[in-house]
This record gives C-alpha cells, sequence and structure tokens, in this order.
C-alpha cells in the first residue's frame, strides 16, 4: 500500500479497496520501522491522524468525496499546528505547541488530508542540506551517506523512500525544488502570494512560499489545489481564481516554446547532469515542443543578491526570539541583557547566528546603500530578464542543482560552497516566480532534477509539462532501495 500515489490512493479509497484508517496504520507502522535510518520526522501524530482518518472514512460514508479526503500527508515543521510542537528544526522551539493551525494546515485538513506528523528541515529553513536541524541531520534514501537536500528535506527523503505519499514543504530559495531534485521527486513552488504563508513561521518573508512534495506531477497537482487560494490573513497573499490543475495536466505540448538559459551551462555544472538536461529537452521535443536559446545575463549576481537579501529580513524575523515572548530562555539569566543574549545564543544554531549577522551588518547605517539596496536593485534586474525571456518562451527549462546529492558533512566546513549550490533555483524566489523540478535522470545512482520555471500564476502550465513529461519517461518511477 505504500507504493501508492496520492492519485492512486484517492481511487482506491473512493472504490472502497481500502479505509483511511488502514493506509494510516500501514504508513504510521512504516515510519515506526524505516525513518531511524532517515531521521526525516520531528514528531510523530498518530493520534491525530488515527482521528483525522477515522473522519474522512465517515465523511467518504456519508456520500462525500475528494480527492485528499482521507490521504495521508505531512507538514514540514514549520507550518504551525494547534497544541503541536512546532520546532522550525531549532532548539529555539523545542518546547513550542502552536496556539493555531496555519491556513495551510487548516485548508489541508478541510479537504480530509491526515496528517502524519511533522518533517524534519534545515533550522529556520536555512540550508541546501538539512545538516543544519537541532534534531540531526536527515539521510537521503538513494544513499544514506548523502544529504537529501534542504531545507525541506525531512518531507523529501520521507515521500522518496515511500513512508508517505506527498508533503508540504516551503521554498525561499529552492528548499522545495532542491530536495526535490535530490531524492528523485516532483516538488513546486508556486507563485509568491499564491499559497498563504499565514502561520508559516518566517525566514525571509519576500521569498517564503509553501508548495508541495510529491513524486509525481499529477500528484503536486492533488495537494496544490488543497494548498492554493487568497487568503485576507496573508497581506501578502494574491486574490486570483485557482484553476483545476489536476484537469489541466492532459494539454497538449504541440508547439510549446522551451527556452534554455546559455548561462545555465557554465563551469560549475556537473557535466554529465547537463548531458541529462539536454536529454529531457529532447524528450519534450518529441511531444512537439520547440527549443530555443535564451539569455539571462544577470543570473551571476543572484547568489551574491540572495545572501544579501534573505538575511536580511531573517534578522528582522527572527529577533522576535528574545527568550521572553515565547521559545528558549536561558537558564538563570542575570539581567536583560543577559537573557537576550543567552537565550539567543544558546537557542540558535551557528548557520542562524551567521545569517542574522551578515543581515544586520548588511541592513546597518552606512551599509545599506551598498549592500541592501544594491542587492534589491540587481533583484529587480533579474526580474526584468525573465520578463525579456518569457516574451519569447512559454518555458525555461535547466538543471535544477549543479551537483548531485553531496556526502553528509562535505560542505560542512564551507558555508560559501553551499550556497553556491542554489544558483538554478534562487533566482525563481528574487523573482516571485513559480518553479518545478522533475526526476530526469541519475548519476552514480544519485537522482538528477530538471527545472521548468514559467511566468505568474502558471504553474498549471508547468504541471502540465511535468505530467506530460512523465507519461512518457519512468525516471519518477525508480524507487531507492531499502525501502
Ligand atoms: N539554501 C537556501 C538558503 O539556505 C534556500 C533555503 C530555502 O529555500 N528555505 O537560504
Amino acid at each position: 500500500m505504500h507504493q501508492l500515489t496520492l492519485a492512486e490512493i484517492a481511487r482506491g479509497l473512493a472504490d472502497k479497496k481500502f479505509s483511511s484508517e488502514e493506509l494510516t496504520k500501514v504508513l504510521l507502522a512504516r515510519i515506526t520501522q524505516l525513518d531511524p535510518q532517515l531521521n526525516s520526522f520531528i514528531s510523530l501524530t498518530e493520534d491525530l491522524a488515527l482521528q483525522q482518518a477515522k473522519a474522512a472514512d465517515a465523511r467518504r460514508a456519508n456520500g462525500e468525496s475528494g480527492a485528499l479526503l482521507g490521504a495521508p500527508i505531512a507538514h514540514k515543521d514549520l507550518f504551525c499546528t494547534q497544541g503541536i510542537r512546532t520546532s522550525c528544526g531549532s532548539k529555539m522551539l523545542d518546547n513550542f505547541k502552536a496556539p493555531y493551525d496555519a491556513t495551510v494546515v487548516a485548508k489541508l485538513a478541510a479537504a480530509g488530508a491526515v496528517t502524519l506528523g511533522k518533517t524534519n528541515m534545515d533550522e529556520f529553513a536555512m540550508g541546501s542540506a538539512n545538516e543544519s536541524s537541532y534534531y540531526g541531520a536527515v539521510k537521503n534514501p538513494w544513499n544514506l551517506e548523502h544529504v537529501p537536500g534542504g531545507s525541506s528535506g525531512g518531507s523529501a527523503a520521507a515521500v522518496a523512500a515511500r513512508l508517505l505519499p506527498a508533503a508540504t514543504g516551503t521554498d525561499t530559495g529552492g528548499s522545495i525544488r532542491q530536495p526535490a531534485a535530490l531524492t528523485n521527486l516532483t516538488g513546486l513552488k508556486p507563485t509568491y502570494g499564491r499559497v498563504s504563508r499565514w502561520g508559516m513561521i518566517a525566514y525571509a518573508s519576500s521569498l517564503d512560499q509553501g508548495g508541495p512534495l510529491a513524486r509525481t506531477a499529477e500528484d503536486c497537482a492533488i495537494l496544490l489545489q488543497g494548498m492554493a487560494g487568497f487568503d485576507p490573513q496573508d497581506s501578502t497573499s494574491i486574490d486570483e481564481p485557482v484553476p483545476d490543475y489536476s484537469a489541466g495536466l492532459n494539454g497538449s505540448l504541440q508547439g510549446l516554446r522551451i527556452g534554455v538559459p546559455k548561462e545555465y551551462f557554465s563551469a560549475g555544472l556537473d557535466p554529465r547532469i547537463a548531458d541529462l538536461v539536454m536529454a529531457s529537452v529532447e524528450e519534450l521535443k518529441k511531444l512537439g515542443a520547440v527549443v530555443k536559446e535564451i539569455s539571462l545575463p544577470n543570473m551571476q549576481h543572484a547568489i551574491p543578491a540572495y545572501y544579501v537579501i534573505a538575511p536580511a529580513e531573517a534578522s528582522s524575523n527572527l529577533s522576535r526570539f528574545d527568550g521572553v515572548r515565547f521559545g528558549y530562555r536561558c537558564e538563570d539569566p542575570k539581567n536583560l541583557e543577559d537573557l537576550y543574549k543567552r537565550s539567543r545564543g544558546e537557542g540558535f544554531g551557528p548557520e542562524v547566528q551567521r545569517r542574522i549577522m551578515v543581515g544586520a551588518y548588511a541592513l546597518s547605517a552606512g551599509y545599506y546603500d551598498a549592500y541592501y539596496l544594491k542587492a534589491q536593485k540587481i533583484r529587480r534586474l533579474i526580474k526584468n530578464d525573465f520578463m525579456a525571456a518569457f516574451n519569447e518562451v512559454d518555458i525555461i527549462l535547466g538543471p535544477t542543482t549543479p551537483n548531485p546529492a553531496w556526502k553528509l558533512g562535505a560542505k560542512n566546513s564551507d558555508p560559501v560552497a553551499a550556497y553556491l549550490e542554489d544558483v538554478y533555483t534562487i533566482t525563481a524566489n528574487l523573482a516571485g516566480l513559480p518553479g518545478l523540478s522533475m526526476p530526469a535522470g541519475f548519476v552514480d545512482g544519485l537522482p538528477v532534477g530538471v527545472q521548468l520555471l514559467a511566468p505568474y500564476f502558471q504553474e498549471g502550465r508547468l504541471l502540465n509539462v511535468a505530467h506530460q513529461y512523465q507519461q512518457n519517461t519512468d525516471w519518477h518511477t525508480r524507487t531507492p532501495t531499502g525501502f
């Protein structure tokens, strides 16, 4: 049963082949048995899951239907869940039980999804390897000595290992697409404003966006359908109608214009990944797509701009963790200053402290113009590059990551080496565009992802292209040995 996709589960439940309660019990047992190898969960919510599963079965018995009714999922541990620990991967929030549900959590629960637990993540979503979690590193099910990618690495590893069919993630600079690529999943970062950020613990507010991680584009469509939509409680949420994503999966790709940016193929990209990217282009050509070389001339400035803007916003967002209002408080503070210093010094890990320092520096008087303002100008240029490109093409295609999953610990002594892994993903966040990563082959037994980018609110186009690709390839069906 653990091999079933969300779409197959929906059919099985509708045909009464099994109940949500049965399925939930199978998956909870599987998680208990196999997760010690992976460390992909921070909390299991068994009681809640069984209660939700029974309620979903009762709703079905009453004639209700719906693709998510009774479907088991998990949430990245930065989505607030009422009465349940919401740790953000940090000692700072180890004892924090959220007083309310995030909009995404509430919407999916209302649709009948069953929450199996909260997944491991890089501390405050800062990282590309899922090694900065207070709860320990997550392992990649394709090779337990390698990282699963980050920061939604727990969600990715769990879904890739068939512990459950799908999970939520968030993407500030690649944290859905990059772990999807490194674990052979399909992951979608929606347009900024498409999915509510209310109740999602903030890292960098102008970049953060929640989205689905699943094995197929078809399943991402189902999960995104439950997550997307206007939320008056999030001032950056956009009031645009949500299309029927599943209904749009079968559109023809005849005449689809694919742009391949020449800047993507510079030194730094593993040549074996470059070959797999071009093979995916050939596959899409067979389905009727036409290919054009394009240019994104400001791409080289994206990493420096992102690593000023994201830490700047983080330094502001994380100032709320002061040892007073919520979260960790140090023992025996001598005075207020000592309370602040030690609570933050002991509660935050080294990567979070590094980002807060960089961000506070970039925002300080005298440096603001030189760093923060300049980074914002680069951000505009990057957006303009995309706008020009989308005048000529319908989607942009390239690698999701320059390398396959690296060995645990390999980049720990050099934070910049890890930052460089984000080169293909962060531009979509800087511009607010939707992006998807889909499985496209293997290098040394490790999965490789291809990234598709589309104009604002064209998530449906990304899902359509990925679904058509997946109807004609079988990379996404490959299962890691032992799972
Ligand atoms: N790797 C990037 C960072 O560390 C992106 C993380 C994310 O998308 N949350 O900031």
